[in-house]
């Protein structure tokens, strides 16, 4: 089986609840999407995604994913889509670096790979657990009772897990504002419901003290991404028994091994983009694994095709190390493909269908920005 051409779609996904907030101001109303089909010469198609959350959040961003894949595709036409490991070598030989370039490539290789096989991905991963997979919503910061509404949103979805934006600047209302948001959040919890505390690195670790000092002691979450950088997160672990949570900061293998080595983190945002496609997280869900660190299995935002590598991942993760999923379907008002996977019973489940299991919209999709092969 060879790799016969490579296409690359693109679409602006436009935020469905109008502009998301994170920590230093950043707004975010509309997400630039890359998609990209893999054509086998004997019919099959595989499809990937790679959304970058803007182009402020990590080093990412959308034109960069497309710059990326023009430097690559040429170099994987007539390799063997299955041996998955192989094609993320020609991939970093021909560009370092870039895993959300990669991430697509490497997610549509999988698709075709379950395809050929009628597995599906996570048959290859491993095979699923089984469980349903809980699903965590995204809560952008605001005023905190409008952030206790969104929350009772999203548990009358179904989701059980809760992402707490905060990070509020000081004219804003500083770490005070940020334990309000907290209060609000968690005032109406129900038992087995899961809240994460997620900074992505807006908070100095004064900031961060000075929210945790203020807090009731028995509150129950975990607090992900407190600050930029690793010395900043070492001092304030250092400081408080709040479980801490690396995300933005858990970029690739080596980061997330230094964090197992340092003993820096409670857990990792495990997001299939940011680490590279699925060969890489499958690596990563290993490395957490052998050193007992929960994860959580999600992406840089995505529609309902980067939702799926999720939920094909996620549910190779043993129940007990799996925090929860993102379900990142809701975030946009385009729907790029179907994917089976209702949220029930606080979780979902992947369909039982080769690969990613995602029937692609070709009219949304449009026509394709490149081709090669
Ligand atoms: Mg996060």
């Amino acid at each position: 089986m060879r790799i016969q051409s490579i296409e690359v779609y693109q679409r602006h996904l436009p935020y469905a609840g109008g502009v998301y907030r994170l920590s230093g101001g950043r707004t975010y109303e509309t997400f630039d999407a890359t998609f990209v089909r893999i054509t086998t010469g004997c019919g099959l198609e595989g499809w990937g995604e790679s959304t970058p959350f803007g182009s402020t959040y990590i080093a990412a961003h959308g034109r960069g994913v497309r710059a990326g894949i023009e430097e690559i595709a040429g170099h994987l036409i007539g390799l063997d889509p299955r041996h998955l490991d192989r094609i993320n070598e020609v991939m970093d030989q021909a560009l370092a670096g870039h895993l959300h370039a990669k991430a697509p490539i490497d997610i549509a290789c999988w698709d075709v790979f379950g395809k050929a096989v009628d597995m599906t991905v996570a048959d290859l991963l491993g095979g699923g657990t089984g469980e349903r997979l809980p699903t965590i919503s995204s809560v952008y910061a605001g005023d905190p009772e409008d952030m206790r509404g969104r929350v009772a949103n999203f548990r009358a979805g179904g989701y059980r897990g809760h992402s707490i934006k905060v990070g509020a600047s000081q004219s804003e209302g500083g770490p005070m504002l940020d334990a309000e948001r907290i209060m609000a959040c968690l005032a109406d919890r129900e038992p087995g419901e899961f809240f994460l505390v997620d900074a992505n690195g807006g908070l100095t670790v004064e900031h961060a003290l000075r929210m945790l000092r203020v807090l009731p002691r028995d509150e129950d979450f975990v607090l992900e991404a407190p600050c930029a950088t690793f010395r900043e997160c070492a001092s304030l672990r250092r400081r408080t028994d709040v479980p801490i949570i690396m995300d933005e900061l858990a970029t690739d293998d080596a980061s997330i091994a230094q964090i197992i080595a340092d003993d820096a983190a409670d857990g990792i945002g495990l997001k299939i983009t940011k680490s590279g496609g699925l060969t890489r997280g499958r690596r990563q869900r290993d490395i957490c694994l052998a050193a007992g660190l929960p994860m959580s299995v999600q992406d840089t935002t995505g529609s309902e095709i980067a939702f799926a590598a999720i939920v094909q991942l996620g549910a190779t993760v043993p129940g007990r190390y799996l925090n929860c999923v993102l379900d990142c379907r809701d975030v946009f008002s385009v729907e790029t493909a179907y994917f089976d996977a209702p949220v029930k019973d606080g979780g979902v489940l992947p369909p039982n269908l080769p690969g990613l299991g995602v029937t692609v919209d070709q009219e949304v999709m449009g026509e394709p920005v490149a081709v090669y092969g």
